[in-house]
């Protein structure tokens, strides 16, 4: 298992090199200066001498050192996956910046995109439709206005509602409540979540002002949200912006990878215990299995096999923290909370991953 990634020095940056850490990606460049060539950290060339090779934050200081980019792991360039959501990005920034409903065919255009790949990369990334996005974007602009305590038939109208009444139809539906309960209503953490679907059904991914707090599979989006509810119920949930969309992308693709590593932060909550043998589960390589047993050894409590099975249920972050990697002692696929078709699936693909 690869070392936690740390960018804080040369040494630590050095080891990500050497191990082609894809998580080091994007956080700085190596280059070699009797090449002249600059890479990410996890290019597959051939390794240069540990003493030929200088750091960079970023791929532009290393050109204007008079490096130039690799033409293999091209490290001026973004990563396809990362030019689509860009797209994506800057269509929830035109519709932010926007007062008015905007077409779905005009959106489109203005990220060069046709109508149809853009709908549906449009609800990949976000979870939501255009449509539905925009929906969401008023109410937010509603729950941010009315919390400055503006009148609510102002409020109402600035956040690009067509009219009034409109809206009072629809406070129910977007705020959970009406606009003045919602204003006399205490400060609760919030938490911004997303649903979509990925190979392994339906998933909603949610994330605190931490980081992300629950990653949760299902075949209903519905009931992912009531679980979300049911499992923080003293926040409010709202849908996610942007930046939360692009994210939330990083966590699809480990749904889909599982080996994959992930460096988004984490909000982890759960008792010493819960901790502890949540870190043990990290801490399986991919394509592996453990028992409840070994887990217990591990952990150092071996009488416990009945807390750490506890412990794998109560876990809210799917294949983050990768509870499927749990099975029997006799290596029978025990239960899992997600549903034992879905474990069966996200251990196959990991070992396919391993024949790779
Ligand atoms: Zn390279």
């Amino acid at each position: 298992m690869k070392p936690f990634f740390d960018n804080a020095n040369d040494e630590s940056r050095w080891q990500a090199v050497e191990t082609r850490d894809h998580r080091a990606d994007g956080q700085f460049v190596f280059a070699v200066k009797t090449t002249g060539v600059c890479c990410r950290p996890s290019c597959s060339a051939r390794h240069a001498l540990r003493k030929n090779v200088v750091f960079f934050e970023n791929v532009g200081q290393a050109v204007n050192a008079g490096f130039r980019p690799c033409k293999r792991c091209q490290p001026d360039k973004l990563a396809p996956e990362q030019q689509r959501i860009d797209r994506i990005t800057q269509a929830c920034r035109i519709l932010e910046t926007s007062n008015q409903p905007i077409a779905l065919a005009e959106l489109a255009s203005r990220v060069a995109m046709s109508p149809f790949h853009f709908h549906r990369l449009f609800k990949q990334v976000t979870g939501l439709t255009p449509h539905g996005w925009q929906k969401a974007l008023r109410a937010k602009r509603l729950r941010e206005q009315l919390t400055q305590s503006e009148p609510v038939t102002r409020a109402v109208f600035d956040a690009g509602y067509q009219s009034g009444s409109n809206y009072y139809q629809q406070a129910d539906e977007v705020l959970g409540m009406t606009a003045k309960q919602f204003r006399q209503g205490g400060e609760r953490a919030e938490i911004q979540f997303v649903v979509g679907t990925c190979r392994l059904g339906e998933f909603l991914v949610a994330q605190s002002e931490r980081g992300i707090c629950a990653i949760l599979l299902g075949s209903d989006a519905q009931r992912l949200i009531q679980e979300l509810e049911t499992l923080f119920p003293h926040s409010s949930l709202m849908v996610g912006d942007a930046y939360f969309a692009a994210r939330v992308a990083q966590v699809v693709n480990l749904l889909e990878h599982p080996g994959q590593p992930i460096s988004l932060p984490l909000d982890i909550q759960g008792t010493a215990f819960q901790q502890l043998v949540w870190q043990a589960l990290r801490d399986i390589p991919a394509g592996q299995t453990a028992s409840y047993r070994d887990i217990a050894l591990r952990i150092g409590k071996p009488q416990a096999i009945r807390a750490v099975a506890g412990a794998c249920a109560a876990n809210k972050l799917a294949v983050v923290i990768p509870c499927h990697r749990v099975v029997r002692n006799d290596g029978a696929l025990s239960g899992y909370r997600w549903g034992v078709e879905r474990k069966r699936q996200l251990l196959e693909i990991e070992a396919e991953q391993q024949e790779e």
